[in-house]
């Protein structure tokens, strides 16, 4: 049963194939930026990529699917947290890598088979690479500080994505959302693709394409060049949430094709956005959630990826903690309806169970439709467990990444020395001595425990090994 995906980029759904003659499908989502903890909207996104990786997997086959999702680890946001924070870039953003493959575990996210890091030095190395193809190629220019930007004229597809030409003439001026730098460039709607060295990046930088000056690369280029450098030039799937449709992967498509001459990706699909209780999650508006923020409320990680994946990935799905209460009781009852089917080691065979939960398979593979999975899930769980095989019913529970053991309560046994440390440590932060701070949070390693900063707080996590 073919998995067919809306496809943003002819606005069809159309079936997922790969397009290499290996039969190996190659699929590139863009990842976290690592500078504080991803939020629940940021895990709609993820989860729904995992719900996607599990189906191709289930599809092709677990050796058939490559996965990569990069992390963005140098950028205007991580380098200016480092600053904030006195500490070296690479030091907040290993903290914050961590902390996200911790809560990407507890949602039962597969681990994509690489995840390259944009300042890694070898990918350094490939971003610069290709901004210097771009600019042999004349896509691209050094501007007077040495910066290069992205000549958007010299590619006639540019658009075609977001269709932001046609915007265009609509609303009048979204290319000059890209318009940061201006001065510096021939054209309101070209793009870094390096940025020159300024006072405020401190020691992050490496030696530039060509002419160019010392520096870092843009935010974009770090897709298409880790892209190619472990996909090769034609991926057959790209995704991201609606916010990276324009103009990240608007301008990964100039650069990539720019630089290899060959489609980029035979596939474009992009989830829509999370609210919560009806509005965009903001800091300033209280509603921003963190996983850690649920589980302190008493939600099991297990409940959050159910109610991510209730309601369609290409709708806005609006979140509440009554969705949390909903899902914590739907989990309940398929615990039981699995318990009832380790009972009976008699039931039904594994072809005839499949077929029992065809309708779930078939609501997946017409472009993600998890809300009629769930209902179709629950029209065979309440009809009972007659006839149905518990190695049927786990593959249902394997597509949809439902791990059913029973929540363990959150630990909370952390000894009063290293709480003190902790204390000790937040009031240094908060009265800006950072060398303290630092000084704190390396005794609290030693001693085995890793210090999570938010912004109005902090929590404590044993170092995992
Ligand atoms: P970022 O860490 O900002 O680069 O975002 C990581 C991913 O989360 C990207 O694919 C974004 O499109 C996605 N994202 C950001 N905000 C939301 C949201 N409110 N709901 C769903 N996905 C989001
Ligand atoms: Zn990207």
């Amino acid at each position: 049963m073919a998995i067919k995906l809306h496809d943003s980029l002819t606005r069809e759904t159309r079936e997922l194939r790969p397009a290499h003659a290996d039969g190996v499908f190659r699929f590139y989502n863009c990842g976290p930026t690592v500078y504080a903890a991803a939020h629940i909207g940021n895990f709609r996104t993820f989860v729904v990529n995992d719900l996607l990786r599990r189906l191709l997997e289930l599809e092709f086959g677990a050796t058939k699917v490559k996965h990569v999702r990069n992390l963005t680890d140098v950028d205007d946001k991580t380098i200016r947290r480092s600053r904030e924070e006195g500490r070296p870039l690479a030091d907040v953003t290993r903290q914050w890598t961590e902390k996200f493959h911790a809560d990407c575990a507890a949602l039962n996210c597969l681990q994509p088979h690489e995840e390259p890091r944009a300042a890694d030095p070898k990918y350094i190395r490939e971003q610069v690479s290709m901004i210097e193809v771009l600019m042999e190629k004349g896509n691209a220019y050094r501007a007077a500080d040495g910066s290069v930007y992205f000549k958007v004229s010299s590619f006639p597809g540019y658009g075609a994505l977001s269709r932001v030409k046609e915007r265009e003439l609509q609303v009048g001026s979204a290319l000059k959302s890209q318009a940061a730098d201006a001065d510096e460039k021939e054209d309101t709607s070209d793009f870094a693709l390096w940025k020159a060295h300024k006072p405020e990046d401190g020691d992050v930088q490496w030696p530039g394409p060509r002419t160019a000056s010392a520096g870092r690369p843009g935010w974009h280029i770090e897709c298409s060049a880790m892209s190619k450098a472990i996909l090769g030039d034609t991926i057959d799937l790209h995704t991201g949430g609606v916010d990276l449709l324009f103009p990240h992967h608007e301008n990964e498509i100039a650069q990539s094709q720019c630089c290899n001459g060959t489609t980029f990706a035979h596939h474009w699909y992009h989830s829509e956005h999370l609210l919560v209780d009806g509005k965009k999650m903001s800091k300033s508006l209280g509603n921003l959630y963190t996983l850690d923020d649920l589980k302190a409320k008493g939600f099991s990680p297990a409940a959050l990826r159910y109610a991510l994946l209730s309601g369609h990935p290409r709708k806005q799905l609006n979140f509440t903690l009554d969705s949390l209460h909903a899902a914590e009781s739907a989990l309940k009852h398929l615990r039981a309806f699995r318990a009832q089917l380790s009972e009976r080691s008699s039931g039904g065979n594994d072809a005839d169970s499949d077929s029992v939960f065809t309708p779930i398979f078939t609501a997946l593979h017409d472009d993600l439709n998890t809300a009629g999975a769930f209902g179709a899930l629950f029209t065979i769980v309440n009809k009972g467990a007659a006839n149905i095989s518990a190695a049927a019913f786990d593959r249902v529970l394997f597509a949809l990444g439902l791990d059913l053991t029973e929540p363990v309560a959150p630990k909370t046994d952390i000894p009063a020395d290293i709480a003190a440390l902790a204390e000790k440590r937040w009031a240094a932060k908060q009265s800006k001595d950072f060398a303290a701070a630092d000084a704190l949070r390396k005794d609290l390693t030693a001693a085995g425990w890793t210090m999570l900063d938010r912004k109005d707080g902090y929590s404590l996590e044993p170092v995992k090994k």
